[in-house]
């Protein structure tokens, strides 16, 4: 359902992606692991429209996705979830969920507010509605952001890691959302740095190294057994 071609991204003279191919199937589950600085994030944030392209093609369900400088917001085919939740401070957990509902997708308010109730049910927060973000652990914050993303009924869902600004502890409950929506059958790409996570979750693992894809495959295969020389040293140095 997304197809990228030849995709070329580079900020003032420095060239972040360099001719980066990838295609990602239905129900696909892929993971990005690379060092720092890699471009994973930029990738991402092209796929989600976040960020214009300098060459290349983003194709998702068809229809390529289009440099468009005026009108930035988030392709609604695509479900983003960041680092650092990026939640509505002012609005109610439930708010944070039915409000774009009604801005962004012109839904009426009774329908948003049960959609967005449904969403909170899946992701356990169902008694957390009416609170505000500061008043969550992140480990919630993160699945009101899932949720939230989850409301625009997305083709594909892309999580930049989503753990990392969490307590040890609160990630295996953003994990467990995640494999959640797997069971489902949502098709995602997670950039991570657990790789633990990464390689039990993903059906494909792809590696970037400065800016390009060095090696990419099945997630036992990348781990076990690398056959670039770049990615078995990250692999070291992380695992
Ligand atoms: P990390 O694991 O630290 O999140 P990453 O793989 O996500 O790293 P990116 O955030 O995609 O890396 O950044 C890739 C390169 O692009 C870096 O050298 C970064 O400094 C640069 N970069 C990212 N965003 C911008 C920007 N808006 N303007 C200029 N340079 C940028
Ligand atoms: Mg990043």
């Amino acid at each position: 359902i997304l197809e990228i071609q030849n995709l070329n991204k580079s900020f003032a003279n420095l060239k972040v992606l360099k001719n980066i191919d990838l295609s990602v199937k239905d129900k696909d589950i892929v993971s990005i692991i690379g060092s720092s600085g890699s471009g994973k994030s930029t990738l991402l944030r092209c796929i989600a429209k976040l960020e214009n392209i300098d060459s290349g093609k983003i194709i998702l369900e068809d229809t390529e996705i289009q440099n468009d400088k005026s009108n930035r917001i988030l392709s609604k085919k695509v479900g983003m979830v960041f680092q650092q939740f990026n939640l509505f401070p002012h609005y109610t957990v439930l708010e944070n969920i039915s409000k774009p509902l009604i801005t962004v997708n012109k839904a009426s308010k009774t329908k948003s507010r049960q959609r967005a109730l449904d969403l909170l049910e899946k992701v356990k927060l169902s008694d957390k509605k009416n609170n505000y973000p500061h008043q969550l652990s992140g480990g919630q914050k993160q699945r009101v952001a899932i949720a939230r993303a989850l409301a625009m009924d997305p083709e594909i869902m892309l999580f930049d890691e989503p753990t990392s600004a969490l307590d040890p502890e609160l990630c295996g409950e953003v994990f467990q959302t995640i494999k959640d929506l797997a069971k489902d059958g949502m098709t995602m790409i997670i950039v991570t740095h657990e790789m633990n996570f990464a390689k039990e979750i993903s059906d494909r693992v792809v590696f970037m190294d400065n800016g390009i894809i060095v090696e990419e495959g099945p997630s036992e295969k990348i781990f076990n057994t690398p056959k670039n020389e770049r990615t078995k040293r990250f692999l070291k140095r992380t695992i």
